[in-house]
């Protein structure tokens, strides 16, 4: 089983992931917890590249989604399909949907050119199910700003990225709604769990 959590900055998807994890462990299932970018050796070494500040070092938008695409390519060789080959459950911090989102949608780039180079990394894969963590762009800035972690480079955007970010969200949960399922992400963290812990019960036994 593929599960991948989706949504803006500070949505809560790396608590959420963590409260779903225990959970699945508790029920005797073993989990693999991993992340895009940033879910290999690899991928570590893409991840700091592609998160450093702006200013630092200059990134084109294209060498950008390259990067992104290099990063998931090597995920899926290396840790998604053995560990799912190995029937293990595996929770992602972000997958195709980010890319939409994030260098479709955020930047305009050429969303045919995105659905190729999100074909060819992920060979065809795709989760088994997305949870989206819908949270308002603004409260999600403010949790991640209060959690001081220091901002990155998508972190220093502007809003208005951000919210075309969040409406590439909405629109692929409108248009893939068995796919993705969206989850209000400003209500309680316990709450969030409980709702999450609902939708994979229906769609695990399937
Ligand atoms: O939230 P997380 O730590 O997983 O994301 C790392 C950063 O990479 C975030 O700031 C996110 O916005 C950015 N990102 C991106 N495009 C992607 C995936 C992640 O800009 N395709
Ligand atoms: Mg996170």
């Amino acid at each position: 089983r593929f599960i991948v959590f989706e949504g803006v900055e500070g949505c809560g998807k790396t608590s959420q992931m963590q409260l779903c994890a225990e959970w699945l462990q508790s029920l005797g299932i073993s989990v693999v917890l991993t992340r895009e970018p940033g879910g290999t050796e690899l991928g570590l070494d893409l991840r700091r590249l592609l998160l450093q500040k702006a200013e630092d070092k200059p990134i084109a938008e294209v060498t950008e989604l390259l990067l992104y695409a290099a990063d998931r390519a090597q995920h899926v060789a290396q840790e998604l399909k053995p560990k799912l080959a190995q029937g293990k459950y595996i929770l992602c911090d972000r997958y195709v949907d980010s890319t939409i989102a994030y260098q479709g949608y955020g930047r305009n780039l050429d969303m045919n050119l995105i659905h190729q180079l999100n074909d060819i990394a992920t060979g065809g894969l795709t989760s088994d199910i997305t949870i989206w963590l819908d949270v308002d762009v603004e409260v999600g800035l403010a949790r991640k700003r209060g959690d001081n972690v220091g901002l990155d480079r998508i972190e220093q955007e502007t809003i208005a990225f951000h919210r075309r970010v969040q409406q590439g969200y909405a629109d692929l949960a409108a248009s893939s709604p068995k796919r993705i399922i969206r989850v209000d992400g400003q209500l309680s963290k316990e709450t969030v769990h409980k709702t999450i812990q609902e939708i994979l019960s229906v769609h695990l036994k399937q």
